[in-house]
């Protein structure tokens, strides 16, 4: 099994990025439950005709879809270690939560955060994120609103982000309790940063209105073109209005490994939490989401709950309070520090940083090579490492929504769409390790062939 994983890690340029799923494989997990055992080699054979060739794809260097990570071997052999030890990081005293313990500590020297901060793996950002909500939750309402609710207060909290913020930021507004509609979406600059002038003029608006604004979030690297809000500006503005900053670096927080990205980030080292998942930049294999929070008392006091089967001790195993159960809604948790700790701790934070800044090297290469074809129109500035363009031409979003699909069938190449300015955009996220300035060459000239082969049909 090692072996052949190995071999797919290795050939992976080879094969088709992604390709359609054959309906008569697809069918092949329509099985019964299966009652009797059957060889192990003859269920992996399985795996590697039916499960390993119709993945995502996000491990090949010509993936550009979405943000996803693509994984590491270092990373993938911890997994296989993570799954023979079998921990369970929910609590207890055992070195691997010395582990998980490890990486917060180094989460606290790379944000500047102070020894008091806490934090913790989650499945991704998404959960990061509400986790970050709920605190801030906590901060204006007390620990008293987890007995009686959100409905028993009177104060009707209101938070701020930019309209190009994830959507998973109003997801957690609805989870919380507080609402989606209780988001406001400000408005973004030309960079796509949130506007600073709108904001405050939000925050001022609701707080005439009878209203209780408590948190500001902003965005390191937004989903569809990488912006990078003020952060300085937004720690100012919390601060001064004393709201809770939070920021959703989801893979934009860990550029602070490169040293030409991480003046970007400046103000983040003021936010009271950070989300960020290591499962994209950082190529760790998923799922491997962190939230870093720096009053740790207000974190605990969140999440932690008494119970008599999880009793405290100060000797044996039930030692080493207080545990990762008391600061996020999980009790069974994973092993996700150990492969994001060999990941960090084989290639080095240096060359991780390097390997960062070397997928925004691309993404200007990309550009470049956009302008430079007349066929071809940037649609939005590049700032990190997502490059968002098109193929001109009539009826563009049509154009360029099939040129994006053929391309995912082709096996070519796969970039994701989004929509800038009411445009549909061809969406290209540089996030893997793996990319070279050939795959940038085979994204282009597969645009530029599907492009043409779309405008002869029409012709004809
Ligand atoms: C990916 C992403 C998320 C969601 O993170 P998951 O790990 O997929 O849950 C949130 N915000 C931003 C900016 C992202 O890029």
């Amino acid at each position: 099994m090692l072996d052949d994983i190995l071999d797919y890690i290795e050939h992976i340029r080879e094969r088709p990025v992604w390709q359609p799923i054959p309906e008569d494989i697809r069918a092949k997990f329509h099985e019964a439950v299966p009652y009797k055992p059957r060889d192990l080699t003859a269920v992996h054979d399985e795996f590697i005709r039916n499960i390993l060739p119709y993945s995502t794809g996000n491990t090949h260097p010509r993936f550009f879809g979405w943000v996803h990570g693509g994984g590491n071997p270092v990373g993938m052999l911890a997994e296989m270690l993570t799954a023979g030890l079998n921990a369970n990081l929910g609590g207890r005293d055992h070195v691997p939560i010395e582990v998980e313990r490890q990486i917060v500590h180094w989460m606290r020297d790379l944000f500047a955060f102070p020894a008091t901060a806490t934090g913790l793996f989650v499945t991704g950002t998404s959960i990061a994120n509400l986790l970050g909500i709920l605190v801030a939750r906590t901060s204006v309402l007390g620990i008293g609103t987890r007995r009686q609710g959100i409905a028993a207060n009177e104060k009707r909290l209101v938070a701020y982000v930019s309209a190009a913020a994830h959507g998973c930021i109003a997801k957690a507004m609805d989870l919380s309790g507080l609402g989606s509609e209780a988001l406001r979406l400000i408005p973004t600059n030309d960079r796509h940063q949130i506007n600073i002038k709108e904001l405050t003029n939000a925050i001022d608006a609701d707080r005439n209105a009878g209203l209780t604004p408590f948190a500001i979030i902003g965005t390191a690297g937004t989903v569809d073109i990488g912006a990078v809000d003020d952060l300085a500006a937004l720690a100012h503005i919390a601060g001064r209005e004393k709201l809770w900053f939070h920021v959703d670096g989801a893979f934009g927080a860990l550029a602070i490994l490169a040293p030409d990205l991480a003046p970007l980030l400046t103000g983040i080292e003021s936010a009271d939490s950070i989300a960020l998942d290591f499962h994209k930049w950082a190529q760790v294999p998923y799922d491997a989401g962190f939230i870093l929070v720096r009053d740790g008392t207000l974190h605990y006091d969140t999440f932690a709950s008494p119970a008599a089967y999880l009793r405290r001790e100060t000797r044996g195993l039930a030692a080493g309070s207080p545990w990762p159960c008391d600061f996020g809604p999980d009790l069974s948790r994973s092993f996700r520090a150990l492969k994001t700790w060999f990941t960090l701790k084989v290639y080095g934070t240096e060359a991780l940083g390097a390997m960062i800044s070397n997928t925004c090297a691309l993404a200007r290469y990309l550009e470049l090579r956009i302008l430079g074809t007349s066929e071809l129109e940037l649609l939005a500035p590049v700032q990190l490492n997502i490059v968002c363009f098109r193929h001109r031409g009539p009826d563009a979003d049509k154009l360029n929504g099939k040129i994006v699909v053929d391309l995912h069938e082709s096996g070519i190449a796969a970039p994701s769409t989004t929509t800038i300015g009411g445009q549909l955009a061809i969406r290209a996220a540089i996030v893997n390790h793996r990319t070279e300035q050939r795959d940038i060459d085979a994204l282009i000239k597969g645009v530029l062939h599907f492009g043409r082969v779309e405008l002869l049909r029409r012709a004809a």
